[in-house]
């Protein structure tokens, strides 16, 4: 280690904390960056499938969410200092090269996380900023007007100023733990409780007949308690993905933070996976394939209406065999397939938990921040950003939108 004290450590170099040492960096400051993995930027890599959504040019105040605080006045200060425009150029600057697909996502030109990954430590390397690994923060301390943190080996560094930049606690494996919840409450924060977000939904019925399948529909989430029924949040339209025990998808995964599951409260997923028809005229377009495919097997009611596996799935829960003859198919069985199709219903009993959420709902409240700088508003010289704070946004470059423009505004702000 070439130093122990530094005008400003960053703890986490995920994308929230190279950002921010890029941006501290650029002030001339002596700045180092703590990182825990082994390698710097880990979940980077893993982002959009390995593609990074790394940005989304849409991205606007009003797409945050917070679970304590309103998120849209707070980010809306935010973006004032970097919005996804600035950002955009900050990223060609550092050399990234990109393309924009459908509603605003941004990814590298190349498909390749590792752009994002690479043109971050590059910069802030180059900017000046140190990035040790191997140094899992433990605790962070104020004393004398310096910010002591320790590593779990009983190294210490001290700083002027501390960027917390140590996530949330989704995607634990790429390092991020909940530790920086911690950090900050033992500096005299209070946090909103974390909870999963962007996750698949556990479902009881079992899925492995339709594993694997995508489609698009409208989904309905109800809760139903010992008084009746209420929807939990409102319909949501998008692909909809199936694994063997749970619903994921984007319509799915951006409602899940919804899930926190009540005792004595059930809930359900309700699919319209054909959308397109009122549910009589469903009835009367299988009706006209059951004349004319009279000597085809039942398969042919739904075949090119839904994918093979999903069209045999809702086939037999109307009790229709599809390999059985056309004739077999009654009126009731083909109104009850028709209904499936439109009220496709799966008991939810949670989420996926942390190992499979892309991001945390929850985190520092905000009224503890300052929105244009990131500073703790409880403790000097100290600034928060990305997940570590109560912000998160849906699926599509969303919550590294948010992370680069709150670790860009950290940064500059520390480093002046
Ligand atoms: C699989 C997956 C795919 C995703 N895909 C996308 C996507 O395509 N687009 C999008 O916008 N968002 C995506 N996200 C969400 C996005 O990656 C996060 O919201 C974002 O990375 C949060 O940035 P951050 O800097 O706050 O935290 P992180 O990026 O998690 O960085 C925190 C860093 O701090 C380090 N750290 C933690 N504890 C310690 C410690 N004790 N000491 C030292 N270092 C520590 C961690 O190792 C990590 O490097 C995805 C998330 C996952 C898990």
């Amino acid at each position: 280690m070439a130093k122990d004290h530094y005008d400003i450590a960053v703890a986490g170099a995920g994308a929230s904390g190279l950002m921010a040492a890029y941006a501290a960096a650029g002030g001339g400051r002596s700045v180092v960056v703590l990182e825990k993995n082994d390698v710097p930027a880990k979940k980077i890599y893993a982002t959009g499938n390995g593609r990074c959504n790394f940005l989304n040019c849409e991205a606007a105040p009003d797409s945050y969410l917070s679970r304590g605080s309103d998120a849209e006045s707070f980010v809306s200060r935010t973006f004032g200092q970097a919005g996804p425009e600035e950002l955009l150029d900050v990223f060609e600057t550092m050399g990234l090269m990109y393309s924009e697909e459908e509603d605003g996502r941004m990814y590298p030109r190349s498909g390749q996380a590792k752009a994002v990954a690479s043109a971050l430590v590059r910069s802030a390397e180059g900017a000046g900023a140190e990035i040790i690994c191997g140094f899992d923060v433990v605790s962070a301390e104020k004393k004398g007007g310096r910010f002591v943190l320790r590593a779990g080996d009983g190294r210490t560094v001290t700083a002027g100023r501390l960027i917390l930049a140590m996530g949330g606690k989704a995607g634990i494996r790429f390092g991020s733990d909940g530790r920086g919840y911690k950090i900050a409450q033992s500096l005299g924060h209070s946090v909103e409780k974390p909870v999963p977000a962007l996750v698949p939904l556990l479902c009881a019925e079992d899925l492995s007949p339709v594993a694997g399948v995508r489609c698009k529909g409208f989904v309905s989430f109800l809760k139903i308690s010992e008084e009746g029924s209420s929807l939990l949040a409102f319909d949501s339209f998008g692909e909809i993905q199936f694994t063997k025990d749970s619903l994921s998808g984007i319509c799915v995964m951006d409602v899940s933070r919804n899930f926190v599951i009540e005792e004595g409260a059930s809930y359900r997923a309700v699919c319209d996976i054909l959308w397109e028809y009122e549910q009589s005229e469903l009835v009367q377009v299988l009706r006209s394939r059951r004349e004319a495919f009279s000597d085809q097997g039942a398969y042919m009611l739904l075949e090119s209406v839904l994918a093979d596996k999903l069209a045999s799935y809702v086939l037999g829960r109307a009790g229709i065999d599809p390999e059985g003859p056309m004739k077999d198919v009654t009126d009731a069985r083909l109104s009850s397939a028709a209904q499936l199709c439109k009220r496709l219903t799966f008991t939810v009993t949670g989420t996926k938990g942390w190992p499979d959420a892309q991001t945390t709902a929850g985190g520092v409240r905000l009224s503890q921040a300052d929105p244009g700088t990131m500073e703790s508003t409880i403790c000097e010289g100290l600034y928060l950003c990305g997940e570590t704070l109560d912000v998160d946004g849906p699926c599509g470059g969303y919550n590294l939108t948010w992370a680069f423009a709150s670790g860009y505004a950290a940064g500059k702000a520390a480093g002046e």
